[in-house]
């Protein structure tokens, strides 16, 4: 079973649909977040058809329903024994918050108080939605502003999948013939994924599913640092696009920056993603490098020109992304300069490399600044600012 307290995991058990669900309201299953042979078996247990698990679905998942009146194709019957054992339970909309470029911030509550941040980010023809799979994180990459608020717990799948379902109702998406604002879901906000695999998989699954958001696989994409033994059991689960989380050309420097690599250094994730990618039925899939440019640190053209020579043979697309500072970090943004240089070596390299725009300034919603209003249980965020905190007369006294 993977944990997050534990990054080699040596099992990932099917969690039961009552008992992953049940953890969060101990009367009553809530449906949201079952996927459909959780929903089947679920209805099956009541005495009831299959077909049932797939209106329910509907009404849940395309139509945004939120309690059973709703449902006039389920008979009266049907509806009291479901309101006596289950429920539709998303989590609760703290705040929404809509920024001037069109990117719109969603501040969630889920169960036990923590809050936990999904931003949607319109670009073209295209709606992303980052949606986060843990509140806080356990890994600690040091240019990351949630890792420094430590790890709270696993989301349920009800509160992953809730994600798309806030999202798509804010949109009105969840209406017949709606259009669809949410074109894309990347797993890249708060949390590892691979450390909570089964729910991560299970709302991965409806996301896609043609009874709910019916996502192609090729627009939902889940990003992992390198959890490598959840990474090699992935393709068992789900068809959806990778992106690894590199950040470094090389161990050294990986090392610092992204601790995972410690254990799981870069070539045994290279190759685990490889292995990935080629288990799927479509060829020409890529894997999408995330690379985070932070000034001084892994912008220099020797870094371009080592990351290229890395990925040499890997199937990959390179997404630059401009580090964004927060308060308890010291990194700086890379240079403009900078950033255009390291993206041509790359490009000259033969490589599709983007770079990612800072979206929602005006919201505080670009990544690395998701972990604000998350509860910090761990008080990892307090000992981070106590040591900024202290380092601050060092810096003046020097200056
Ligand atoms: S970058 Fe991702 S894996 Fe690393 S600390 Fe942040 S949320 Fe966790």
């Amino acid at each position: 079973m993977v944990t997050s307290s534990d990054i080699l995991p040596t099992e990932i058990a099917p969690t039961s649909a009552v008992a992953a669900e049940s953890a969060a309201s101990p009367a009553k299953v809530n449906l949201l977040g079952l996927p459909e042979t959780k929903l089947v078996a679920f209805f099956e247990s009541l005495g009831e058809k299959r077909f049932r698990a797939v209106q329910v679905m509907k009404w849940i998942h395309q139509l945004g329903a939120d309690n059973f009146d709703a449902m006039t194709n389920v008979s009266k019957e049907l509806r009291r024994k479901l309101q006596e054992v289950a429920e539709i339970r998303p989590p609760e909309v703290v705040k929404q918050l809509d920024s001037a470029d069109g990117t719109r911030k969603f501040l969630i509550r889920v169960s036990g108080g923590n809050v936990i941040e999904t931003v949607y980010i319109p670009e073209g023809d295209r709606g992303t939605l980052c949606v986060s799979s843990q509140v806080g994180c356990s890994l600690d990459c040091s240019f990351c502003a949630t890792g420094k608020q430590g790890f709270n717990r696993d989301l349920t799948a009800a509160e992953i999948i809730g994600q798309v379902w806030i999202a798509a109702k804010s949109f009105n998406q969840l209406q017949p013939n709606a259009e669809r604002s949410i074109t894309n879901v990347v797993l890249m906000g708060m949390g590892e994924p691979l450390l909570n695999f089964d729910n991560v998989v299970d709302a991965m699954n409806l996301m896609m599913h043609d009874n709910c958001y019916g996502i192609s696989k090729r627009r939902v994409t889940l990003s992992t640092s390198g959890v490598v033994p959840a990474l090699d059991r992935l393709s068992q689960y789900t068809d959806a696009c990778l992106a690894i989380s590199l950040h470094a050309p090389n161990d050294e420097l990986r090392n610092e920056l992204v601790p995972i690599n410690r254990k799981y250094p870069i070539a045994m994730l290279l190759d685990s993603a490889k292995r990935y990618i080629e288990a799927m039925p479509d060829t020409h899939r890529k894997i999408t490098i995330e690379y985070t440019l932070i000034d001084q640190v892994n912008d220099r053209p020797h870094h371009a020109h080592e990351l290229a020579e890395l990925l040499r043979d890997v199937p990959v697309k390179i997404n630059l992304i401009p580090f964004n500072p927060f308060n308890l970090s010291n990194y700086k943004r890379v240079s403009n300069n900078a950033l255009r240089r390291f993206q041509d070596i790359l490009m000259e390299a033969g490589y599709i490399t983007t770079v990612r725009t800072t979206r929602g300034d005006d919201i505080d919603a670009a990544c690395g600044q998701l972990a604000g209003a998350v509860n910090d249980i761990t008080k990892r965020s307090e000992r981070y600012r106590a040591r900024f905190d202290e380092a601050q007369p060092v810096k003046i006294i020097a200056q």
